[in-house]
């Protein structure tokens, strides 16, 4: 069985203090959860300060991009061995704000999950299709592109998470179905086992992304082939965050 996992991505807010204060709240209300997995992706300037409140806690540490070499002249650029450094244990790669607002391609997101890989930080790959292109029936091409190019070269033995976010239902309020969701998730668990076999499609996680809330999380978290939510806007409230996590499987 593969556990669940739900991971708030915090994009860019909070400063220090709001991050800090958020997290003090956050593991209180979640203090008592053992049977999924949580993770916070806090901004860069506020990862270290976020590890040392979450010592001892069942609350990993994650962060939302990071480039793929290790040190150099990449001015502005964070590496994989600074975000260990800080207790990361997991990296969002590929958000589809860095794919439309930053230009960032298959191709490079690809270099940043191998580096990621390789250094032992767990990348969670997002995928998703634009709402042209899902008018334009391309949704299956778009997300095979994706998912191909995204972990090539990535072995059955690398851990890796994969996030499906219809870029239609990110901070739009719009989520999808959880009939269309589980849809496109299925389809990524068959590449997968085309890709890698079938022993490790049935173990990677497949989170959804795109407005979920307390209120939309148990039909959209009780599907077959959804292992999960990266929640964007909801996570920044830890009563909704905890609300997502704590969710009924039973309504
Ligand atoms: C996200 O940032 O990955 C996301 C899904 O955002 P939201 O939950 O706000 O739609």
């Amino acid at each position: 069985m593969r556990r669940l996992l739900i991971a708030g991505n915090w994009k860019m807010h909070k400063t220090v203090e709001g991050a800090l204060s958020l997290i003090r709240e956050l593991k209180r209300l979640v203090s008592d959860v053992n049977h999924r997995d949580i993770l916070v992706c806090p901004p860069f300037t506020a990862l270290y300060a976020v590890r040392a409140e979450l010592k001892g806690s069942n609350i990993s540490l994650g962060a939302q991009n990071m480039f793929y070499e290790e040190e150099g002249a990449f001015t502005g650029e964070i590496s994989p061995l600074m975000l260990r450094d800080v207790g990361c244990s997991y990296v969002i790669l590929g958000h589809s704000e860095r794919r439309h607002i930053f230009g960032e391609t298959d191709e490079l997101i690809n270099k940043k999950v191998l580096s990621a890989v390789n250094h032992g930080l767990i990348p969670i790959l997002c995928v998703g299709e634009t709402l042209q292109e899902r008018e334009d029936g391309k949704t299956k091409e778009v997300i095979e592109r994706q998912v191909r190019e995204g972990l090539k070269g990535l072995s059955e033995t690398s851990e890796f998470v994969i996030a499906y976010e219809p870029v239609w239902a990110i901070g739009t309020g719009r989520t999808a179905t959880p009939e269309l969701a589980e849809e496109v998730h299925s389809f990524i668990r068959e590449l997968l086992s085309e890709m890698f076999g079938a022993k490790k499609a049935e173990s990677v996680r497949i989170l959804y992304g795109g407005s979920v809330k307390p209120e939309n999380a148990a039909g959209l978290l009780s599907q077959p082939n959804i292992d999960g939510s990266l929640v964007g806007g909801a996570s920044l409230k830890a009563d909704s965050f905890a609300k997502i996590v704590k969710f009924d499987a039973e309504g």
